[in-house]
């Protein structure tokens, strides 16, 4: 188990309630990939009868979410995320069988196997959400520091310090070429952890 994992007990619990070992599994994959996704905070939570699993951003919102029945997982796209626009009910239906719109315009999709959630995971997964620049000139893309130390941009993950945000850095010292995470004011002066002795990377 996680350390410091909130409400653990729930995941063995939750994998007992699950009917067949193909969606126990799934259930099993898809909380790991949520343990080492940087993007978001993800806990257990049981409301009543409902068994759910959230995942929060960096701003406290709900963009996904999912459900364990004893047949599937039910994966919720929230209104963060649909109203977003990344993800309609249009696209999923090309990749889901069993898609459907609730009232409130969440939109849901069944999850039964590990080959559901790597489907799912290539539409929502890290490698989805763009890299965007910041509002200073220090955190731009392509920003290289004088320790030649470049700015890649970051994807809304929050940083280590208080309201920052992580950025990608990539070391351009020849034969380098070390990639970490920097919080966002730390981007022009930042060295490289491998090659000149700068602080560790955070998650980006
Ligand atoms: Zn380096």
């Amino acid at each position: 188990m996680l350390t410091e994992a909130r409400n653990a007990s729930h995941y063995r619990e939750w994998v007992e309630h699950i009917a067949h070992n193909e969606t126990k599994d799934a259930f099993r994959y898809l909380v790991g990939l949520a343990a080492e996704d940087p993007r978001y905070n993800c806990y257990p939570m049981r409301k009543g009868e409902v068994l759910d699993f959230r995942f929060e951003d960096a701003h406290q919102e709900q963009p996904f979410s999912f459900i364990t029945n004893k047949g599937s997982l039910l994966f919720c796209f929230r209104k963060p995320a649909t109203q977003a626009g990344h993800w309609s009910k249009e696209l999923l239906a090309d990749h889901f069988d069993s898609v459907s719109e609730n009232a409130r315009g969440e939109v849901t999709v069944r999850l039964r196997s590990i080959a559901d959630v790597q489907r799912l995971w290539r539409l929502i997964g890290p490698s989805t959400t763009p890299f965007r620049s910041g509002t200073t000139p220090t955190t731009q893309i392509g920003y290289i520091n004088p320790n030649n130390q470049r700015c890649g941009g970051n994807r809304g993950v929050a940083g280590t310090d208080h309201l920052q945000l992580a950025y990608r850095m990539d070391c351009q010292v020849p034969d380098c070429g070390h990639v970490y995470g920097a919080n966002g004011t730390d981007v022009f002066q930042r060295k490289c952890p491998y090659c000149q002795d700068g602080k560790p990377g955070i998650p980006f």
